[in-house]
């Protein structure tokens, strides 16, 4: 007989997981369905005593991806980033990097005229509604406040810390903004043991298939059937959580169009354990899109006395090049050679599915958890909905999709129960 789930879920990354923890929680059965191994982008491996997540990763705490994680009652534990210590990076030279009145008086790299102006922008940030900024681009956007060009350059480098895109020209300025006003509000964290901390919340409790890909999705006669290599799954409802556009339309029957929906955002990523901690640890660069942050400590992933050290390129280019600059990177954030345990290049990582364009509507302009074109079916993903940007992104539109699911299998339900009688 087939096997019969109110919701099933397909795919075991966080968007899938939170939309299994939502519907489970609002007591519906549930089963996951993951292709591989599960976690998707957020998992996190573990060597000789050091946690690696899949390059640098800081959750951002706040935002649509925060509120769905505190309606899900998950609680991450972690440790906020030291923004104390962080160095600008430009032209060889280092300066503390602004991010309080008092580093920003201090910051070399800055004239005084340029550190009033970057003061007044950053200050101005958190009163702007980012949602009307839809359909400008984060260079449009900061053309039209006159900037000095160090203080672009800071902003810049600030907008590729939060949103890993490199192209200010694509970006919209609705996401960009929203992001750098999260930051500064709720900030992030930087999670204890990595990210797997944030899968195993999510799973817990919950039955998950692994190595099981679904290679088919269809509705019929009101429910939703899955299509395995050994049979298929009945569900009064699905959510598609695997990963981007291409993997979800492969699932769906007809021709889907979402329309233009922008390219992914790439990076490439240099992980290294390290036997000490490296001073200054944290270097944003000016003039590249380079980024090194030591994520444990302050984040538990390293035994005593030594080191997580990630680095990261926004944008790729040739691996080769790339990873020369990664490791050039690593060195000027004060990681010896000599005491490198470990380490890991991951030349193209895919950030985010989609990159939120301004020409394409920015945030607004990325599909719906509905638009499958199959009732009872909706999906989720960093690319999915008008809420934020990232695993924000994802874990918002799992929680959305998740309660969508509950509804539909409440309402056809009703409807059924309506007919018999
Ligand atoms: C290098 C890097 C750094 C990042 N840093 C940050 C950061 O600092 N802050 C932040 O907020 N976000 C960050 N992210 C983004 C974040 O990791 C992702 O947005 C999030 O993990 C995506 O989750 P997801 O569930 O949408 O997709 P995925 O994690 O891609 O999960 C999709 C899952 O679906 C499975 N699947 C695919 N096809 C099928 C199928 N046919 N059947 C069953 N299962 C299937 C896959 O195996 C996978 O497990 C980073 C990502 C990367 C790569």
């Amino acid at each position: 007989m087939t096997e019969y789930f109110d919701v099933i879920v397909i795919g075991g990354g966080l968007a899938g997981l939170a939309a299994a923890r939502t519907a489970r929680l609002g007591g519906a059965s549930v089963v996951v369905l993951e292709a591989h191994g599960g976690g998707g982008r957020a998992r996190t491996t573990t060597k000789d005593g050091f946690s690696f997540n899949l390059g640098g990763h800081a959750l951002y705490i706040g935002g649509a991806g925060g509120e769905a994680l505190a309606a899900l009652s998950i609680r991450p534990e972690g440790s906020p980033p030291p923004l104390g210590r962080y160095q600008l990076l430009k032209e060889g030279r280092m300066g503390v990097m602004p991010s309080t009145a008092g580093t920003l008086a201090r910051c070399g790299l800055l004239s005084w005229r340029s550190k009033a102006q970057l003061g007044s922008a950053l200050a101005r940030l958190a009163k702007i509604d980012a949602s009307r900024l839809a359909g400008t681009s984060m260079e449009q956007w900061m053309q039209n406040l006159e900037l000095h060009s160090d203080v672009e350059d800071v902003i810049r480098a600030l907008v590729r810390l939060s949103t890993y895109s490199a192209d200010m020209s694509a970006l919209g300025a609705d996401a960009g903004v929203a992001q750098l006003q999260l930051g500064a509000s709720s900030g992030v964290l930087y999670l204890h043991g990595g990210w797997g901390q944030l899968l195993a919340a999510f799973g817990a409790g919950q039955e998950v298939r692994i190595h099981c890909p679904v290679r088919a999705l269809r509705e019929e006669a009101g429910r939703i059937e899955v299509q395995l290599d050994n049979g298929s799954l009945v569900g009064g409802s699905a959510v598609v959580a695997v990963g981007g556009p291409g993997a979800t339309a492969r699932l769906l029957p007809g021709s889907i169009d979402w329309g233009e929906l922008g390219g992914p955002v790439t990076a490439a990523c240099l992980d290294a354990a390290v036997d000490h901690h490296p001073a200054p640890g944290y270097v944003l660069s000016l003039d590249r899109p380079l980024y090194a942050s030591t994520q444990g400590p302050p984040a538990r992933l390293a035994p005593p006395g030594a080191a997580v050290m990630s680095v990261v390129k926004y944008g790729t280019g040739s691996p080769d090049v790339d990873r020369a600059e990664l490791e050039t990177h690593m060195r000027v954030a004060g990681v010896t050679i000599e005491g490198v345990l470990h380490q890991r290049f991951l030349a193209t990582m895919v950030v985010a599915e989609t990159s939120c364009r301004a020409e394409l509507g920015g945030l607004e302009g990325r599909p719906s958890i509905s638009a499958t074109g199959v009732p009872g079916a909706f999906m989720a993903g960093d690319w999915v909905g008008p809420a934020g940007l990232l695993a924000g992104a994802s874990i918002a539109s799992g929680h959305a999709a998740g309660l969508a699911a509950l509804r539909h299998i409440t309402t056809t339900a009703s409807r059924q129960a309506r007919n018999s009688t």
